[in-house]
C-alpha cells in the first residue's frame, strides 16, 4: 500500500502529501485550468463580442430557460437528441425558447435559394385560384411525375394533367397528399435512403409555376413577407434566372424578373423600408465547362445592367452527382478577363462541402478562389489547412442545421459539425437554404436547434446574428444603414426580452 502510494508521490510531484504546499499547488492547477478555459474561448468565432450589463443579464435569463426546458423533457422522458426536427416540432413551438427567439431580429438569411422560400400551403391555395393552374395526376414518366403543377392554355393541356382547382374540390384528401408531395420531411431518422432524389422531385413539381409571371409576383411578395414576419431584414437568394412568360406576352426577357423583383421590393418598402435583396447568380453542378461559360456571361451582363441586384455567382446541386468544384478550373480563370470585359466584380457564393465524405475536396478550391462565402461547408472540419485558411481569409460558412438533418449529413444535432467550426474561429451565420421544401417558414427553428443543441450563449447568438449582415454582399453604404437598424431592434429585443422573462 504504502509502495504505492509513493509511486504516487514521485509521479505528481507530491503536492497531494505535503499540506502545506497543498493551497498554491491546487490553486496553480486551478489557475491554470482557467487559463486553458480562457484560451480556448479566444480563439472561438465570437471572442470579440463584449455584452452590456442588460445583454449579460439576458444571457443568464436564457440560460435558465434553457435549463429548465431541458429537464423538463428529461423529466417527460422525450427523446431530444435522437429525435428529428419533424418529431419534436411541436415541442419546440410550444417552448419559451421558441417565442424569445421569434422576436429576436435575425438580420439577414444569407442562404436561401428561388424555389424554396415561401409554404406549401400558400403555394397550393394560391395556384389553385388560377383557372390555368393544373395538376399531373398520373404515374411519372419521364416528362412529368405525379403532382406536378403547371399553367397551361385552354386547349394546350397535355394529357394526364386536371385542373387543380377541381381535382381539389372533387378529391377533399388531395390538399394533404399534395403537401406532403411538395415537401421532404425526415419524419424519423431513418426515413429515406435517397434524400437528393426524393429533395429534387419536390423542386421539379414547382418548377413550372415560378415563371408564370403573375404567380412569381405574388410567391415573391409572400416570401418576403413570411420572412419580416419573423424578424429578418435582409435575405441573399441564390436565384436560377429563367425566363418570364404569361399568355398574353409569351417570353419575356431575363431581366423582367429582376425589374418585377425591384417592383415587388417597392411595394414592400411601404410597411418595411428597411428591407433589402440580392441576389446571387446559380448555375449547376452538373453541366459542363462551356454551359457554365456562358451561364457566367450572363451573370456578368445581368450585374453590369443590375450592380445593385446581383452580388456574385454559385453553383448548386447533389455534390455527391455533380462536377466537383475543381472540374471549373478554366472557367475560374476567366473570371479576371471577365471583370475588366464588364467593369464589375463576380464574387463566388459556392456550395461546398456539404457532404460527410473527406473525398469530396471542394472546400480546397474554396480557399484558392475569390469565394466570399460557402455554402454549407460541413466536411471543412476534415481539411484542418484549410480550415485555417478559410479562418485567416475571413470567408463565412452559411450554416443550415435543419436542412443538413432533413438531407441525412447530421442525425444528432449535438454533433453539427459547426460547433467545430465556430469554437475554431470560423465565421459562420445561420440560414434556413429552402423552408418550404421542409415545411416551414422563416429562421426561427434553425435558431432554436442552434441554441439548444449547440449550447448557444447570448454572445453567440448575436455574433451569428450580427455575421449575417456584417457578411452580407450588401455594398458600404447599405450595410452601415442595415447595421444601424439591426442595433435599435437588437437593444429593443434586448430590454423587451428582460422584462418578460423573470
Ligand atoms: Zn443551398
Amino acid at each position: 500500500m504504502m509502495k504505492k502510494y509513493l509511486i504516487y508521490i514521485s509521479l505528481l510531484g507530491a503536492p497531494l502529501f505535503w499540506g502545506q504546499n497543498k493551497v498554491t499547488e491546487t490553486s496553480a492547477y486551478q489557475q491554470n485550468w482557467k487559463l486553458s478555459e480562457k484560451e480556448n474561448a479566444a480563439m472561438a468565432f465570437d471572442a470579440d463580442i463584449k455584452l452590456s450589463e442588460a445583454e449579460m443579464v439576458l444571457d443568464k435569463k436564457i440560460f435558465q430557460v434553457r435549463k429548465q426546458f431541458l429537464s423538463e423533457t428529461e423529466a417527460k422522458k422525450i427523446s431530444l437528441y435522437n429525435s428529428s426536427f419533424y418529431e419534436i416540432r411541436p415541442l419546440i413551438e410550444g417552448s419559451k425558447l421558441y417565442e424569445v427567439l421569434q422576436n429576436m431580429p435575425k438580420g439577414g438569411l444569407l442562404h436561401t435559394h428561388s424555389g424554396g422560400i415561401t409554404e406549401v400551403q400558400w403555394i397550393i391555395s394560391a395556384a389553385r385560384k388560377y383557372n390555368e393552374c393544373y395538376v399531373y395526376d398520373q404515374k411519372d414518366n419521364d416528362q412529368f411525375i405525379f403532382g406536378q403543377l403547371a399553367f397551361f392554355e385552354k386547349g394546350k393541356v397535355p394529357n394526364g394533367f386536371v385542373s387543380l382547382d377541381k381535382k381539389l374540390n372533387t378529391n377533399p384528401d388531395f390538399e394533404k397528399q399534395l403537401q406532403d408531395l411538395l415537401t421532404l420531411k425526415r419524419d424519423h431518422l431513418c426515413s429515406y435512403t435517397d434524400y437528393w432524389i426524393e429533395f429534387e422531385k419536390r423542386f421539379k413539381r414547382i418548377n413550372l409555376l415560378l415563371p408564370y409571371r403573375p404567380f412569381f409576383k405574388e410567391y415573391y411578395l409572400k416570401g418576403f413577407q413570411d420572412l419580416i414576419k419573423d424578424k429578418v431584414q435582409h435575405v441573399e437568394i441564390r436565384y436560377i434566372f429563367e425566363e418570364l412568360y404569361d399568355f398574353q406576352h409569351g417570353k419575356y426577357p431575363l431581366k423582367t424578373s429582376i425589374t418585377d423583383l425591384q417592383d415587388i421590393l417597392k411595394e414592400i418598402h411601404q410597411s418595411d423600408p428597411q428591407f433589402t435583396l440580392k441576389l446571387i447568380y446559380s448555375s449547376f453542378k452538373f453541366l459542363d465547362n462551356e454551359s457554365i461559360g456562358k451561364q457566367l456571361e450572363t451573370a456578368f451582363e445581368m450585374k453590369k445592367e443590375f450592380p445593385d441586384m446581383i452580388s456574385g455567382f454559385d453553383l448548386v446541386a447533389d455534390e455527391a452527382a455533380g462536377h466537383n468544384i475543381n472540374f471549373f478550373e478554366k472557367n475560374w480563370t476567366k473570371l479576371n478577363e471577365l471583370n475588366k470585359k464588364y467593369g464589375v466584380e463576380m464574387p463566388l457564393f459556392l456550395h461546398a462541402g456539404e457532404s460527410n465524405s473527406a473525398l469530396n475536396k471542394n472546400v480546397l478550391d474554396v480557399a484558392l478562389l475569390n469565394n466570399k462565402r460557402i455554402g454549407h461547408g460541413l466536411n471543412l472540419i476534415y481539411f484542418p489547412k484549410t480550415m485555417e485558411q478559410i479562418r485567416k481569409q475571413n470567408k463565412l460558412v452559411e450554416v443550415s442545421p435543419i436542412s443538413n438533418q432533413v438531407l441525412g449529413y447530421v442525425s444528432d444535432m449535438r454533433n453539427h459539425p459547426a460547433r467545430v467550426l465556430l469554437s475554431n474561429g470560423v465565421q459562420c451565420s445561420i440560414s434556413s437554404d429552402d423552408p418550404s421544401v421542409y415545411g416551414y417558414t422563416g429562421l426561427s427553428y434553425d435558431f432554436w436547434v442552434a441554441l439548444v443543441y449547440w449550447e448557444l450563449d447570448v454572445k453567440a447568438l448575436k455574433k451569428l446574428v450580427f455575421n449575417s449582415i456584417n457578411y452580407s454582399s450588401l455594398n458600404e453604404n447599405e450595410k452601415k444603414k442595415a447595421v444601424t437598424y439591426l442595433n435599435l431592434q437588437w437593444n429593443d429585443f434586448v430590454q423587451k426580452t428582460n422584462q418578460k422573462l423573470n
